[in-house]
């Protein structure tokens, strides 16, 4: 380790919290997808902050429509308007295609399931029905929809009467859904849990059966949402609408910002006064959002982004070690076929790339959605090298 990072590294753990534990680089500056640390290493970001910058780093488009908005109105609370809320919704709406669509913004993944979770008891019910697996945030009413027990058990009780049922089940969504479900919420990809594609018909089969018992289908496309799987939300291809879409993670370009989309009756249940985020839908934050949807859109990405599925999928499913190449888009999990995840996740580090290892055999690949195929081609062939020097046990 460089002296430098050595005094991040105490000044860090003598000032901030334990709860992310240690982090092994800092980073001080990024120019698309490449990102570098306080040593002048460059890597090639295909993490992308989580699934967060989905336009890179520092893209000029962003940047310009940061700097115009904090120039002129940088926040205004919400007992005003102003005009890129507005703005922002009706994109938000015609990207959603239905004219009963009505955004709160918030400034999180957690906020926006928060919000959904409080919407939910409008409907006069309270039971909530989440899979195992998933991941909704960390505030306590999205830990209570998390499916994670590691991540609940030293914090209970949490909000009750949350049933939580094996992803990808159909059946034993049907056993868990009563007359007393206010919502069910889903992943249309599990992104935390390592990248787990539910079988097709799944999200169209609870949309019918939440029809049919009067619950709300709540997707959570925090990490799928986007553009990031090729599809604005990730779950279009199965035809259907839910009542609720909660979005985050990269609709801010990088900004903090989080959006709950209610559709249809449920865009009708909250009323003035009961819900609310002084953060919620800043200007600079819609700013930032309305800039990336405009290029998302000009430039055609989420086609693209669909090639770059195509390229790595086959790529990297022949690769010595690699078990399967699984996800939708550019939210992908390499399986591996030892539980070496960390182990490679560090050689890449090492190596020049930024990937995670959500689990002990998976590699979650999430770069900016404009990366250029060149270094998605440089990472595959690197990723070889080091796949053929290690030990696969
Ligand atoms: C990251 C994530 C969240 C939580 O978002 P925060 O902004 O960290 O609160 C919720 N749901 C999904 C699917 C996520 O990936």
């Amino acid at each position: 380790m460089s002296k430098k990072q050595d005094k991040f590294s105490t000044d860090w753990e003598s000032s901030v919290q334990s709860n992310y534990g240690l982090p092994s680089i800092t980073l001080v500056r990024g120019k698309g997808s490449i990102a570098i640390d306080s040593d002048g290493q460059k890597y090639v970001d295909l993490l992308s902050g989580i699934a967060t910058n989905i336009l890179g780093h520092a893209h000029p488009s962003i940047v310009k429509a940061i700097r115009k908005q904090v120039g002129v109105l940088g926040h205004v609370s919400n007992f005003y308007m102003h005009p890129g809320v507005i703005e922002l919704a009706q994109k938000l709406q015609s990207l959603v295609g239905d004219e009963s669509a009505r955004t709160f913004f918030c400034n999180s993944g957690a906020e926006a399931n928060e919000a959904a979770l409080k919407l939910s008891r409008l409907t006069g019910r309270t039971g909530i029905v989440a899979t195992q697996g998933a991941f909704h945030g960390r505030t306590m009413g999205a830990l209570a929809m998390t499916g994670q027990p590691s991540k609940r058990e030293l914090f209970l009780p949490l909000v009750p009467s949350v049933t939580h049922v094996r992803y990808g089940s159909l059946s034993a969504m049907k056993r868990a859904i009563t007359r007393k479900t206010a919502m069910v919420i889903v992943e249309p990809i599990l992104g935390e849990a390592g990248v787990v594609v539910p079988p097709s018909g799944y999200l169209s089969g609870i949309r019918e059966m939440c029809t049919h018992s009067g619950a709300l289908m709540v997707v959570d496309a925090v990490q799928t949402g986007m553009g990031r799987t090729g599809q604005w939300f990730g779950f279009e291809h199965e035809g259907f609408v839910p009542d609720v879409i909660t979005l985050a993670k990269g609709i801010g370009g990088g900004l903090p910002l989080g959006a709950m989309i209610a559709l249809g009756g449920a865009s009708q249940l909250f009323q003035p006064g009961d819900h609310g985020s002084t953060f919620g839908g800043n200007p600079i934050a819609c700013a930032s959002a309305l800039a990336v949807i405009k290029v998302l859109e000009k430039d055609d990405v989420l086609i693209k982004v669909q090639s770059d599925e195509i390229f790595l999928k086959n790529s990297l499913s022949q690769i010595v070690g690699v078990k399967e190449v699984r996800g939708r888009g550019l939210l992908l999990g390499v399986v591996l076929q030892s539980t070496i995840a960390m182990e490679i996740r560090t050689e890449l580090q090492s190596a020049g790339y930024l990937v995670n290892a959500p689990t002990g055999n998976i590699l979650r690949i999430a770069p900016a959605l404009n990366i250029k195929r060149a270094y998605l081609e440089k990472f595959v062939q690197d990723f070889e090298a080091i796949m053929n020097r290690v030990d696969h046990g």
